[in-house]
């Protein structure tokens, strides 16, 4: 397959970030992350991320209208005709339908969508270890994936680190149950559509990554 469009889904803590970090490396795609999006809005203190962040700061999804909207500019330019993987969108089933339109009206159809499983009690425990770079995103476990020189991002050598706010415990909670109820029935969807590959995201990172290449290489 020439261009690959991507979804990749799983539960808050699944390990979206980590792997999308590799799955960019390898098959040079444009990587989006809605929540990123938002991070990056609410620290430059945009229209935009002002209003994100009362959502945010109560595990809650941000409204629909504005998530799609972003998701629409960003796959409208230019630099997305190499393929691109969606991380952390579409979360619910009206934002499945609305990426059906966008990637259809850009002829930029999804092409795979990869589910990362994991229990939720596991995601829990994982969440509250997570720390990420604050100069470039890449993100860190304090028992699973730690940097490989103490205190030194593997990726561009930052020093500065923090935890995400949602990451405390009263919010992931609320977090785990919104996205769950979503999630049932948009791994109905693209099970229907053919196009999902589940994964155990329960292994090592190295582990998973394997899993996703070797889907990703047969496409
Ligand atoms: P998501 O983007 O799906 O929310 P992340 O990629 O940020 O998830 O991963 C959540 C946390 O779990 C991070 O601290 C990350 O280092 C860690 N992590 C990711 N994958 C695994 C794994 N397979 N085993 C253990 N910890 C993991
Ligand atoms: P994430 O980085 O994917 O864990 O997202 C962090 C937060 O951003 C979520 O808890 C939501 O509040 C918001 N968010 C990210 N993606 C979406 C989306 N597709 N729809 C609505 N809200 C989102």
């Amino acid at each position: 397959m020439a261009t690959l469009n991507l979804v990749l889904m799983g539960l808050p803590g699944a390990g979206k970030g980590t792997q999308a970090q590799m799955i960019v490396d390898d098959f040079d795609i444009i990587h989006i992350s809605t929540g990123d999006i938002f991070r990056s809005a609410m620290k430059n203190e945009t229209e935009m991320g002002l209003k994100a962040k009362a959502f945010i700061d109560k595990g809650e999804l941000v409204p629909d209208e504005v998530t799609d909207g972003i998701v629409k500019e960003r796959l409208s330019k230019d630099d997305i005709a190499k393929g691109y993987m969606l991380d952390g969108y579409p979360r619910n089933l009206e934002q499945a339908n609305a990426l059906e339109t966008i990637s259809s009206e850009l002829n930029r159809d999804v092409n795979a969508v990869i589910n990362i499983h994991v229990d939720p009690e596991i995601l829990v425990k994982r969440l509250s270890g997570r720390f990420i770079c604050r100069t470039c995103g890449a993100t860190y476990h304090k028992l699973y994936h730690m940097p490989k020189v103490e205190g030194t991002c593997d990726v561009c050598g930052g020093h500065d680190f923090y935890q995400r706010d949602d990451d405390k415990p009263e919010t992931v909670r609320n977090r785990m149950d919104v996205n769950m109820k979503m999630n049932t029935p948009l791994v109905d969807f693209y099970e229907e559509k053919g196009l999902l590959h589940t994964i155990n995201g329960d292994q090592d990172i190295e582990d998973v990554y394997k899993e996703i290449k070797s889907i990703l290489d047969k496409l």
